[in-house]
């Protein structure tokens, strides 16, 4: 079967945070697996201008609104009580997630979702960047791996100069073989030589953007 991973985008504008999450998604689902609802015109002119975003399904309805079967639609939810496993491949097709930047602390706009009653799963206790939660999702229900084998790091430090540095109040999955030279953590996973996978052009975005970052 092959998967489909809906985005309902959930913020006002398009921000570039969002965009660069969702380019990131299209390197690790091919992009006719992608769905992106609940988007603006101007934000749906956008996307489709974007060359690695093509061949992805977009949409101005609302989820809701695209008349898919109810029950083979799986809603990652961090404050669901069932975690995702790889068996849940064997029931649901569509695996939807907020298009909500992370906030700190959290708000639950998960909820504006969970209130159309469908099924839901968790990806854990820690909350997640959007491209994360669906990178997670990808490898247990395709590459079959359990949730907790998945290597993480947990609000790491990433150094933007010498003077300054933002903690990402999000857990990642991590990679080994940092390149040092664009990435520095400070954290204890450096010396484990794990870095968080960040989508393309997120380091430069936060030295624009530095404390403001997570002011949504
Ligand atoms: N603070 C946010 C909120 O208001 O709900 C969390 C949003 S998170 C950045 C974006 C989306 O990723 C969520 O809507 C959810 O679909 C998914 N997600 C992130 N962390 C998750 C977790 N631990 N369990 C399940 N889904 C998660």
């Amino acid at each position: 079967m092959s998967f489909k991973y809906v985005i309902e985008h959930m913020e006002d504008n398009l921000h570039e945070w969002c965009i660069l999450e969702y380019c990131h998604i299209s390197t690790f689902i091919p992009t006719s697996n992608l769905y992106f609802t609940n988007l603006s015109k101007a934000a749906e002119s956008t996307l489709l201008d974007i060359k690695t975003l093509q061949g992805a399904n977009f949409f101005t309805d609302h989820i809701i609104d695209l008349n898919l079967k109810k029950d083979k639609i799986c809603l990652l939810d961090p404050s669901a009580k069932d975690i995702l496993k790889p068996e849940d491949g064997n029931y649901f097709e569509y695996f939807l997630f907020g298009g909500i930047l992370g906030d700190d602390p959290p708000r639950d706009r998960t909820c504006e979702l969970r209130k159309h009653g469908f099924k839901t799963r968790s990806l854990g206790d820690l909350q997640m960047t959007t491209d994360t939660a669906i990178n997670v999702t990808k490898r247990v229900i395709e590459d079959k791996v359990a949730i907790d084998q998945i290597p993480y790091i947990d609000f790491p430090e990433i150094k933007l100069s010498t003077k300054e540095s933002v903690v990402m109040p999000f857990r990642y999955i991590a990679l080994s073989h940092p390149n040092k030279s664009t990435l520095q953590t400070t954290t204890d996973e450096l010396k484990l030589n794990l870095v968080p996978l960040l989508p393309e052009g997120m380091i430069e975005l936060l030295k624009k953007d530095g404390d403001m970052a997570f002011e949504f």
